[in-house]
């Protein structure tokens, strides 16, 4: 996971009211020095016991700050460095949010630790601390977390600090949240004296990004078929189109599958069957749903499929799936035709239009390069895993695909096509079937050439060209560019 350090994990609990220590952040050395006596604290994401590596020092004349910022300002991978001020610290506690799998006695959710004894050496006295679950959903009040917390002063004081804390744990999703030591001062008050922060990148929002983009090497761990999602998604950003590529190679032995899961239901399903199991491994995560355009479906399906160790594509979803299922299956067709190494396919179609969109598949099938086997919604998905090894291929098929030339009849914007006319298929020049099923009415048979209805808008549904090539004579195609080379 990707670590925050001191001074940017400052900012989430600064943004939810923790008090934090005064400190100053400097990434040069400034021309005005900090009051003595201060402590410089160099800020290296996930670097950690930094006291007894002398990454952080106690500077108590202009001199010793001056060199002490020179000095950690150098050290390899320094963001900068933090001047914190000298306070009377009267006591120290030990804080930190985690996130919490689950056990016997306790949901998957949050956790907060807690000791009356903060400071260095906390990973030595991790057996006992404190321990309260929490639900990331409904979280305890500040005076629930008061009633579990031991007999200490101003405690109601403190319940409010960690309840801050968990707010900034769950309002920034983050995955750790640790405040060591939290101080108490000579008057009594609480305040963080250092902390840090882990979090999962895609567990960033876009308006938080700013506040996470730490460094190259901490965020930049994309793969190229994750980049090439993210490009998908800025291009046409309606629904979800998620893909996180495993880190980890398929252990010897198992099936290696590359998933298209639809929706949280998917996921699911999926991690049900698998979760028992070491002779599957799935490839990536990921999440097609919320209403995304067969354009989009294609493309990802062609990111997904590109996995150079795939042996099987799944695709399910929950089995009620909002995106139109002839449209999703469309989309599969597109990409088995269009790719140069299809996958076999396990496909698991449930929601509107199911039926038409097995019928498609099964249609298609003989004239595919990989097998592909259809599943409705009533069969699930640890029932069709046994079909996995039937399928699954151990040298992925090379196939060759060129777009068809033709004539350009025009350019949609959003989602990003192009659809192309070709006349030689249509020599009678009537107007072709697929242009009555279009569900918009965007197309036009306009003067013997297809044209858009201003009037209309696409939906990138992928009928018309479905349409085209199973009912009419392939008068019409689109070509969906991809943001980079796929398989
Ligand atoms: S032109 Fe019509 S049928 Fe074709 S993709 Fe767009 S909305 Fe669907």
């Amino acid at each position: 996971m990707p670590a925050l350090p001191e001074y940017r994990t400052r900012v989430l609990l600064e943004n939810h009211g923790v008090p934090l220590v005064p400190a100053v952040f400097h990434d040069v050395i400034p021309d005005v020095l900090p009051e003595p006596v201060v402590f410089l604290k160099a800020q290296i994401p996930g670097a950690t016991s930094r006291a007894g590596r002398g990454l952080v020092r106690r500077a108590s004349t202009p001199n010793e700050i001056s060199n002490g910022l020179k000095e950690l300002l150098a050290e390899e991978n320094c963001q900068g460095v933090l001047a914190a001020e000298a306070v009377d610290i009267k006591k120290e506690y030990y804080a930190a949010c985690l996130l919490y799998f689950g056990d016997e006695e306790n949901l998957p959710g949050g956790v907060l630790l807690f000791s009356p004894e903060g400071g260095t050496g906390i990973e030595e006295r991790t057996g006992s601390l404190l321990k309260i679950h929490f639900s990331l959903l409904n979280p305890p009040s500040a005076l629930a977390i008061a009633s579990e917390l031991p007999d200490i002063p101003r405690v109601n004081e403190l319940a409010d600090f960690l309840r801050r804390m968990i707010n900034t744990f769950i309002g920034y999703k983050l995955t750790v949240l640790e405040t060591n030591p939290i101080a108490v001062l000579s008057d009594g008050s609480h305040v963080a004296v250092d902390c840090r922060a882990e979090f999962e990148k895609h567990g960033v929002s876009r308006k938080n990004a700013h506040l996470f983009k730490v460094s190259a090497n901490a965020l930049d761990d994309s793969t190229p078929l994750e980049i090439m999602v993210d490009a998908i998604n800025t291009a046409d950003p309606a629904g979800t189109g998620f893909f996180r590529a495993s880190r980890q190679k398929a252990p010897e032995g198992t099936v290696a599958v590359a998933t298209n899961l639809c929706g949280g239901g998917g996921k699911m399903l999926w991690e049900m069957t698998t979760g028992g199991r070491d002779d599957i491994f799935s490839l990536n995560e990921s999440d097609t749903s919320g209403g995304l355009s067969g354009f989009k479906s294609y493309r990802i399906l062609r990111v997904i499929m590109s996995q150079p160790e795939a042996q099987v594509l799944i695709l399910t979803g929950s089995g009620m799936a909002f995106q139109n299922q002839f449209h999703l299956a469309s989309a599969v067709w597109k990409a088995l035709r269009e790719s140069a190494t299809p996958l076999p396919c396990l496909l698991r179609f449930g929601g509107t239009d199911q039926e038409k969109a097995m019928e498609l598949m099964n249609t298609v099938a003989e004239n595919l390069p990989v097998k592909v086997k259809t599943f409705s919604p009533e069969i699930f998905p640890n029932a069709m895993v046994e079909h996995l090894s039937e399928i699954a291929t151990d040298q992925r098929i090379k196939q060759e695909f060129t777009p068809e030339a033709g004539e350009l009849a025009f350019e949609v914007e959003t989602p990003p096509a192009r659809f192309v006319y070709h006349p030689e298929k249509n020599p009678d020049g009537n107007e072709p079937l697929c242009i009555k099923e279009c569900p918009t009415g965007f197309l036009q048979w306009s003067n013997g050439r297809i044209t858009p209805n201003p009037e209309a808008k696409c939906i990138g549904c992928l009928v018309c060209e479905t349409v085209s090539l199973i009912q009419g004579n392939g008068e019409l195609t689109i070509e969906l560019d991809l943001p980079g080379e796929v398989l």
